[in-house]
């Protein structure tokens, strides 16, 4: 990306007001369009357009049904009712609904234009090609959010949770993305950034003060109540991320244990049980198992190891090195034994493979366990409770659900109705800089250090803050950010 971006800064460092909505300078892109609704087949599909074309393009390929006033003209959020038609022969293309919206108040603050057609693939995309017959080109992933961005409409985290409510394939996750669309870390962020001017204020107050008379009059109590009061919201922040960022950004779950032990009978009775993920895009061919589910909120990739073990040799050995990668990377491991079979050597050797890891004990084949004992695992390999399921009669899942989760929140669960504000990975690492900033100035201003030290730490823990809102930021973080998009968002 960048390209098209000509007329901006190669940074955008420096204290401009992105999130002050007025006086921002509009910057001028060219004209961009893309299909706005999922790829497939729907009751309606929309186009959309952005940009100083979007109406003049709209004029040139729309007809309403009712003969209208000469000239026509789009009026700002009317809804119109007409046709498209090809720029070239007039033959029609679709009968559509035509939202405008006039700039600025727009996404993207630019004039947008909804072509709302038929849902087909093919029919929607007849309309976008008609309109990219009209010096309009085709958006970029994310170009309509950056936009808005760009143009200061929305800043850094509202962009950002735009692509968690997109992407988020539990509620849980769209309701934490819900309150960050219309800015709620961001304003957050902004009262901490207001304390910390203020405290730099009274360090640098008390700068000139010492300059002045060489004495040291400041009042270290309030000024130590003023740090806490920045750094407690921040570390509150935090501790929502450790908590709860699973809900949202999702855990991996792999299934270990030795053949037979029913793996892949526990992926697809979980598949079953649980609210599959169904992912629009077809994977590409993998020798290893992986299925996505919802598991008490929680969106979790589930992977089946037993594919990697029972082709031929050479891949064997490949396929134990993999099964050790995924075990390394998992939150969490779900390691099987066979309750009615018993426990023999093989499973002391999936067990040496994960015992460093998070695990629960799942003991399977309960069903078959009615006149026996199940089978006893090794004291030492856990102090958990084991859970017992039979995957083929598909008992125990419930249980088996309650212990992942609880697992991996460390016991605090989330409710319904709860909605932290949890901030994502690259907002938690600015946070995590800024509280060490934070505490740097603490520690420079309790030791009696140079109160240029002390200020000096909390301006870099301001410039980490604004890093959040992306006041202060550069194009490698705004592509990592829009390159999570899809087109047309
Ligand atoms: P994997 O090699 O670990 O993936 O094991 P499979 O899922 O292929 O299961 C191995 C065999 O055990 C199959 O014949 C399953 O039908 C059977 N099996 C799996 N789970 C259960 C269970 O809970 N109860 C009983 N009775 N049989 C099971």
């Amino acid at each position: 990306m960048g390209h098209h971006l000509a007329g901006t800064n190669a940074t955008h460092g420096g204290p401009v007001g992105r999130t002050d909505l007025g006086g921002f300078p509009m910057i001028k892109f060219d004209t961009i369009a893309a299909i706005a609704t999922p790829h497939g087949m729907g009751g309606i599909g929309i186009v959309r357009l952005s940009g100083d074309l979007a109406l003049s393009a709209a004029i040139r390929l729309f007809r309403p049904r009712k003969r209208a006033a000469q000239p026509f003209k789009f009026n700002h959020r009317h809804i119109y009712y007409g046709k498209i038609i090809d720029s070239d022969n007039h033959s029609m293309v679709d009968e559509v609904l035509l939202l405008v919206m006039r700039a600025p108040e727009s996404y993207t603050r630019e004039d947008v234009v909804e072509i709302h057609c038929h849902g087909g693939v093919a029919a929607v995309q007849r309309v976008l090609d008609s309109v990219l017959t009209q010096g309009v080109r085709l958006a970029e992933p994310g170009e309509f959010t950056r936009r808005a961005f760009l143009n200061g409409r929305i800043n850094l985290s509202q962009a950002e949770a735009v692509v968690t409510m997109v992407q988020s394939p539990s509620s849980m996750g769209a309701a934490m993305a819900a309150p960050q669309l219309w800015g709620a870390l961001s304003t957050q962020i902004t009262a901490i950034e207001a304390e910390l001017t203020a405290l730099l204020a009274r360090i640098e107050a008390a700068i000139e003060f010492i300059e002045d008379t060489d004495d040291h009059v400041i009042n270290a109590v309030q000024l130590n109540e003023r740090f806490r009061a920045a750094l407690l919201p921040l570390e509150s922040l935090l501790d929502n991320y450790n908590r709860y960022h699973v809900y949202r950004d999702g855990i991996l779950v792999v299934i270990a244990g030795k053949p037979n032990v029913g793996k892949s009978s526990l992926l697809n009775a979980l598949l079953k049980s649980e609210r599959a993920i169904v992912t629009p895009i077809p994977g590409t061919t993998r020798d290893i198992i992986e299925e996505k589910v919802v598991i008490n909120g929680i969106p979790v990739r589930l992977v089946d190891t037993a594919g990697l073990h029972n082709t031929g040799d050479t891949v064997e050995a490949l396929g134990v090195a993999k099964a050790a990668d995924l075990i390394a990377t998992a939150d969490l491991v779900l390691f099987m034994v066979d309750g009615y079979n018993g426990v023999d050597e093989r499973d002391h050797a999936v067990y040496q493979q994960l015992r460093e890891r998070p695990f629960i004990m799942v003991r399977n084949k309960i069903d078959l366990c009615e006149q026996t004992t199940p089978a006893r695992t090794p004291q030492h390999w856990t102090s958990d409770p084991i859970v017992d399921i039979s995957a083929t009669g598909v008992a125990g899942l419930e249980g088996l659900s309650a212990a992942i989760v609880a697992k991996v929140v460390q016991g605090r669960p989330l409710s319904q109705n709860e909605s932290p504000l949890v901030p994502n990975l690259r907002q938690k690492s600015n946070l995590l800089r800024a509280v060490d900033a934070i505490e740097a100035a603490q520690r420079e201003f309790s030791a009696d250090g140079p109160l240029e030290l002390v200020a000096e730490s909390l301006k870099s823990a301001r410039l980490y803050l604004a890093r959040i809102s992306g006041r202060q930021v550069d194009d490698a973080v705004l592509d990592e950010v829009f390159g999570q998009f899809c087109i047309g968002k």
